[in-house]
C-alpha cells in the first residue's frame, strides 16, 4: 500500500449512530401496546390480570410426559423440515374430523413454531412490495406489523359491536383496490370473541372470488366456540385453494410455551413457506412435536373439559359487565370479553390506566387492536372464577366512583 493510499483509508468516516444501522421498517414499528401496558403492571402488587391471552391451565400431564419420554428415548435431532410425518398425519385427520377440511399431509401441511411463525411465513411468502393486505379490525396485534415488515401495506377494515364484530361483504368491498392481494381473517376473534357462521361466510367468499384475493385464515381459536360450531373458511365451497389455514396448539390444548402450530394450504404456497421456514428455523422443536402428537391422539377429552370451563367463566363475566352497566356484546368464541367503556367518558387508554392504578385490575385498552377498538377493553376470562369475581367487583366499584 502506498503512503497516499494508507492516508486515505485512515481518514475517519463519519460514524453512524446505532439507529442508522437499523432497517427503517423495523426501527419505525411501535412495540406491542400490550407489552407496554404489562411492563407497567409488573411494577405493581396484588393486581388481578385479565390481560394475558393464554389459558390458565397447565398442559395435561400425559402430553408433558410424551415430551419427557421422547427425550428419554433420545429423540433430540432435527425432524423433517415440514414436521414429523406422523404429526402431519394427525393434524390432517384432526382437521378433517373436526372441521371437514381435507389436507394432504405430504405437501399441504407445515408444522411451525407456533401459529405466530405460520402467520409470518404466509405473509412473507405472499407479499411483494406495495401489496395491500386487508385486515378486519379490531384484530390480533401482529398482523399489521408483520405486513409492514414484509413490505406490504396494511389496510384496516373496521368492524362494529352492533354487527357482533363480524366482517361484512359491503365493508370488505369498499376497502378493495387494484393493489389488494391478501385478506387476513381471524374468527373466532381475538380480541372481540366474534365468530362467523356458514351463512356469514358465503358473501365474503363471493367477494374474495370476484376480486381474486388470497386469504390467511387464523383459526387458532377454532375449538373455543360456545353454541355454534366453528366453520373454517377453507371449508366454504371454492375457498380451500385460496386459503392458508393457520392454527396451533397454544389455546385449545393449553400449550402456549411449547411454541407449536401449523399452516395448511395449496402445495405451491406451502412449499414457498417451507423454503423460508427451512432457512430460518429448520423445524419446530422436536419434543414439542411429540407433545402435540400426544395432544391430538389422546387429549381431545381434556380439551373439551377446558372449553366447558371457559364457557362458564364467559357467562359470569358477560353478566358481570352488564350488571355494572357496561354494554357487552356476547362473545361466542375465544376467551375474551370486549365490553364498551364509552359510557364512562374515558378513552380506553385512560380507563385501563386508571383501572390499574385505582382498582388494581389489568385489562388491555381496546385501541391497541386497531380500528374500532377505541372505547373498549379486552378482558381475558381464562383465569380463575375467584379472580374473575373479585375483578368484576373491583371494576364495578371503579365505574360507580366515576359517575
Ligand atoms: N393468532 C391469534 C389470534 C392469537 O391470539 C395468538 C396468540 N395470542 C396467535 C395467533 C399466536 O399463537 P402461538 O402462541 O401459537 O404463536
Amino acid at each position: 500500500m502506498t503512503n497516499e493510499a494508507s492516508q486515505v483509508s485512515s481518514v475517519p468516516v463519519q460514524a453512524r449512530s446505532i439507529k442508522d444501522f437499523l432497517n427503517p421498517s423495523v426501527r419505525d414499528i411501535k412495540p406491542s401496546g400490550i407489552r407496554r401496558f404489562f411492563d407497567l403492571v409488573s411494577t405493581r402488587k396484588d393486581v388481578i390480570t385479565l390481560g394475558v391471552g393464554e389459558p390458565d391451565f397447565v398442559t395435561p400431564w400425559h402430553v408433558r410426559e410424551a415430551a419427557v419420554m421422547s427425550l428419554e428415548r433420545g429423540k433430540t435431532q432435527y425432524t423433517s423440515n415440514a414436521g414429523m410425518p406422523e404429526l402431519r398425519d394427525a393434524i390432517g385427520a384432526y382437521l378433517d374430523n373436526s372441521f371437514q377440511v381435507e389436507y394432504n399431509p405430504a405437501d399441504e401441511i407445515l408444522v411451525t413454531v407456533g401459529g405466530s411463525e405460520a402467520i409470518d411465513l404466509a405473509l412473507r411468502a405472499l407479499i411483494s412490495p406495495g401489496d395491500e393486505i386487508l385486515i378486519p379490525e379490531p384484530c390480533y396485534i401482529s398482523y399489521s406489523p408483520i405486513t409492514v415488515l414484509s413490505g406490504g401495506v396494511s389496510v384496516g377494515i373496521e368492524t362494529f359491536a352492533k354487527d357482533q364484530f363480524k366482517l361484512t361483504a359491503e365493508s370488505l368491498k369498499k376497502s378493495i383496490t387494484p393493489k389488494s392481494k391478501v385478506l387476513i381473517l381471524c374468527y373466532p376473534s381475538n380480541p372481540t370473541g366474534g365468530i362467523m357462521t356458514y351463512e356469514d361466510w358465503l358473501p365474503i367468499a363471493k367477494v374474495v372470488e370476484e376480486n381474486d384475493l388470497i386469504v390467511i385464515s387464523d383459526e387458532i381459536y377454532a375449538e373455543l366456540t360456545y353454541g355454534s360450531k366453528h366453520v373454517s373458511f377453507a371449508a366454504i365451497p371454492g375457498m380451500k385453494d385460496r386459503t392458508i389455514l393457520v392454527s396451533g396448539f397454544a389455546k385449545a390444548f393449553a400449550m402456549t410455551g411449547w411454541r407449536i402450530g401449523y399452516a395448511c394450504g395449496h402445495p405451491e404456497i406451502i412449499s414457498a413457506m417451507l423454503k423460508i421456514h427451512q432457512y430460518t428455523v429448520m423445524c419446530a422443536p422436536v419434543m414439542s412435536q411429540y407433545a402435540a402428537l400426544e395432544a391430538l391422539t389422546n387429549g381431545l377429552e381434556e380439551k373439551d373439559k377446558m372449553i366447558e370451563s371457559y364457557n362458564q367463566r364467559r357467562r359470569l363475566v358477560v353478566q358481570g359487565f352488564r350488571e355494572i352497566g357496561l354494554q357487552c356484546h356476547e362473545p361466542q368464541g375465544a376467551f375474551y370479553a370486549f365490553p364498551s367503556i364509552a359510557s364512562t367518558g374515558l378513552t380506553s387508554e385512560q380507563f385501563a390506566q386508571r383501572l390499574l392504578e385505582e382498582a388494581n385490575v389489568a385489562a388491555v385498552p381496546g385501541d391497541v387492536f386497531g380500528l374500532g377498538g377505541e372505547g373498549h377493553l379486552r378482558c381475558s376470562y381464562a383465569t380463575s372464577v375467584a379472580s374473575l369475581t373479585e375483578a368484576i367487583e373491583r371494576i364495578g366499584n371503579f365505574v360507580h366512583k366515576l359517575k
